[in-house]
């Protein structure tokens, strides 16, 4: 479906083209509505209801979103960006999948907070009975950093003293 002028003015004075150092690209953040999730949603000329930014832009960009498919972030993993080239279709199994994989491996926080040792809360939780952990970003909780271990100290003292014998003394 071929966008109106309009709609496609809409878009492009709704996005922000922000740097994202951790994965090597440059993204198109939505600065408009977003909903749950963080997914970038408008409603476009001549259209009745909203529609989610990122799906409308792989459509009038690259071309239609096969039958039962669902859009992957797999190039930046950032819901609110709407870079057509930074989604490709996929089965919702496959995104779960993903995702889930994706969050194991997340070295910062959505707010860009490393998850150091110091910084990471692991919250523990329960379901169906079996307890499990997930990381929470203490910085963005709003409680203390863990403090700075005297094994950690050692350790940094015997790094920089390594580096110093490495190096000639
Ligand atoms: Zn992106
Ligand atoms: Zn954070």
């Amino acid at each position: 479906m071929p966008a109106s002028t309009i709609a496609l003015e809409r878009f492009q004075t709704n996005i922000k083209l922000v740097p994202n150092f951790e994965r090597k690209c440059v993204c198109w953040i939505w600065q408009g509505e977003t909903v749950k999730g963080g997914y970038a949603r408008f409603r476009p000329e001549g259209s009745e209801k909203k529609v989610l930014v990122h799906r409308w832009a792989y459509e009038h960009f690259i071309g239609p979103i096969p039958a039962g498919k669902e859009l992957d972030h797999f190039r930046c993993d950032t819901p609110g960006c709407v870079k057509p080239t930074h989604v490709r279709p996929v089965t919702a199994l496959e995104n779960t999948h993903r995702a889930k994989h994706h969050n194991a491996n997340k070295t910062h926080c959505k707010h860009g907070h490393a998850f150091s040792r110091r910084n990471t809360y692991w919250q523990v939780s329960v379901k169906r009975e079996k307890p499990y952990q997930t990381r929470r970003c203490r910085t963005c909780l709003g409680i203390p950093l863990l403090p700075v271990t005297l094994a950690t100290l050692t350790t940094r003292r015997q790094q920089w003293q390594d580096d110093r014998t490495a190096a000639g003394g």
